[in-house]
């Protein structure tokens, strides 16, 4: 696989404007700091000591040692107050650049991620995936913030006081210089173990992330089970490696700091003694000595800076990694290039010689033929794992055949967009899944514009407002997360209702009354009934007294469409339906259809 890497310059470019004017106020800084030993080089030199001012000081007009002090002292305030604001502006404008580029890299990485085929989301893990939309984002975004100009400011700062620090005296300067190659030779190598061991880090992190949502997720197998014992284990496992890992990339990043204090010291104590020796032969003023040793402090900084920076680097690096992971993932089950937006369907739907399997797996469907002539209602019936979910699956294209195709009035279903095609065609999910948001957004999420009146309507025909309305507080009670403050036939109640809410020529239902009691069922599908007249539907049933009206009745087993026809006729046959018929109904009398 080809991974895109996610550059930082492609995520900075579209803010060059405002990271323009940081830069402005960041060269200001980067003056304010080039300044700020000078006047204290005019006190000791010409005020303490008996050296001329400086001719720009004449030119002021001030002639006097104790004006000299006071210009030097106001000078002293005046470029610090310089540096602070322009340092302050520089920083703020950092910081919004930052928090932008992180608004956008999340967006985007979001929008692939809920773009990508169901296959691929069945493979990951809920936390992982969830580290990487705000931890690896965060990474991302506090290098921005912390760094980009940092490193730049850094830079240029170290460049302009060499400069100067050569004009003053280049003797002493090379004196300077002499750790210089040592410096960056450990920051190089410390930079590598830091950026594996960050790396190595960002991975053992995101295991323990899933661990934890995997085991909250499931609370209630935990609880039921009495399990929570060895979940806590497992976490304090994956725990005890990260902090391990942390403990390692810790070790690695302190190491820096201290050998560049060392070196520094090292080339501090060098220019001391040549520079004193220099001072005392008259070459050197004291005071400039003493800018020198200033600067001296200041350009080692950005070294020191580094191991900060390239621990940041290093973290944004691996996370960007890790984003262009998913960023590089091809969704499998897109808009061919030449889609177009379908128009409204009759609801002919035909499947020819379709093969399917999921991932590399055997196939699932084989060789399948079946056509679903435009408002027919029909019921797939058979064992489990014989294939029913997967064939409405391949409807609405969460998965596409190996082989063969499906089509709606006689086109393939891929030649039309993904949007256009969903649109149409209005699911109920084996398993009733509902959102953290009210009952009444909940049967909305199938038509977002939808009145009060039809939300309630909605739910009446899928058996649901008496209930709803026994809530504490009715359609607008908030439900707990993945609807869990119902019970298993209530939830189904109202995904049916989200269903029906849509007026979608086709319909498409997973065991819409799995849950549900056998009243309740009976009304409900009297309801659909209704509803359906006119529109083609697709319903999966295990309980066979729900499809024995259907126009038509087809039988899978094993992923092969092993019987078809009417109720009536399928019993007359004797086969597979007539078997689950007879044990179904064995207990009971026999009911009249
Ligand atoms: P049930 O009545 O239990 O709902 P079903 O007829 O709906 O069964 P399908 O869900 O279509 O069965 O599954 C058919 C086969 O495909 C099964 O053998 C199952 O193991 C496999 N399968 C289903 N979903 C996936 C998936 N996401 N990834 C891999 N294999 C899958
Ligand atoms: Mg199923």
């Amino acid at each position: 696989m080809v991974r895109p890497r996610v550059r930082l310059v492609q995520l900075l470019r579209p803010h060059a404007p405002l990271l323009g004017v940081a830069l402005a106020a960041m060269l200001v800084e980067g003056g304010a700091s080039l300044l700020e030993p000078w006047p204290l080089k005019v006190v000791v030199d010409s005020v303490l000591g008996t050296r001329p001012a400086p001719a720009w000081v004449h030119a002021l007009g001030v002639r006097t040692p104790s004006a000299l002090l006071a210009l030097s002292a106001g000078l002293v305030v005046a470029i610090a107050l310089v540096g602070a604001a322009s340092g302050y502006a520089e920083k703020s404008l950092v910081t919004v650049v930052g928090k932008r580029v992180g608004f956008d890299l999340r967006q985007r990485l979001y929008h692939h991620v809920q773009g990508l085929s169901l296959a691929w989301h069945e493979r990951q893990r809920a936390g992982d995936l969830m580290m990487r939309l705000t931890a690896d984002v965060d990474a991302a975004e506090s290098f921005v913030t912390g760094a980009v100009l940092g490193i730049a400011l850094d830079v240029l700062t170290v460049g302009g006081m060499l400069a100067v620090m050569f004009a003053l005296a280049w003797r002493l300067s090379l004196v300077a210089l002499l750790v210089t190659p040592l410096l960056f030779a450990v920051a190089l190598a410390t930079t590598r173990r830091v950026k594996a061991a960050a790396g190595a880090l960002k991975a053992r992190e995101a295991e323990l992330a899933s661990v934890a949502e995997e085991a909250i997720a499931a609370v209630r197998v935990v609880q039921a089970f009495g399990r929570e014992a060895f979940e806590e284990e497992r976490l304090a496992r994956e725990g005890r490696d990260v902090v391990a890992l942390g403990l390692a990339a810790r070790r690695v990043k302190a190491l820096l700091p201290a050998l560049v204090n060392v070196l520094v010291a090292v080339g501090t104590a060098g220019v001391l003694v040549v520079g004193a020796q220099q001072v005392l032969a008259e070459r050197l003023s004291t005071g400039e000595l003493l800018v020198f040793v200033l600067y001296l402090a200041q350009t080692y900084k950005p070294v020191k800076d580094l191991a900060k920076m390239t621990d940041s680097w290093s973290r944004a690096v691996a996370s960007l990694d890790r984003i262009g992971e998913v960023l590089g993932e091809a969704t499998r089950v897109h808009d061919a290039p030449d889609a177009r937006a379908a128009p409204r369907f009759r609801g002919r739907i035909a499947f020819e010689r379709v093969t399917f399997g999921y991932d590399d797996g055997p196939p699932v469907l084989r060789d399948l033929d079946l056509v679903i002539e435009t408002g027919q209602r029909v019921a797939l019936v058979g064992l489990t794992g014989s294939g029913k979910s997967t064939c409405i699956r391949l409807i609405s294209r969460l998965y596409d055949p190996l082989v063969g195709r499906v089509t709606i009035d006689g086109e393939d279903v891929r030649r039309f967009t993904l949007a256009s095609l969903r649109g149409q065609v209005s699911v109920v999910l084996q398993d009733a899944v509902l959102f953290h948001a009210t009952v009444a957004e909940n049967i909305a999420y199938g038509r977002p514009d939808a009145t009060a009146a039809e939300i309630e309507a909605a739910a009446r025909l899928a058996h649901a407002h008496a209930f709803i309305e026994r809530l504490p507080r009715g359609y607008a009670t908030v439900l707990g997360d993945r609807g869990e403050t119902l019970s298993g036939g209530q939830r189904q109640a109202i995904a049916i209702a989200r269903a029906l809410i849509r007026d979608a020529p086709i319909l498409l239902l997973d065991e819409p009354s799995a849950a549900l009691d056998a009243e309740s069922e009976a009304r409900i599908f009297a309801g659909i009934e209704r509803l359906t007249a006119g529109r083609t539907s697709v319903t999966i049933a295990h309980r066979l007294a729900t499809v024995r009206r259907a126009d038509l009745i087809v039988v899978l087993d094993g992923g092969r469409i092993v019987e078809r026809g009417t109720h009536a006729s399928l019993l007359a046959q004797g086969g597979l339906y007539a078997r689950l018929h007879q044990i179904q109904f064995a207990a009971e009398p026999a009911p009249v259809g």
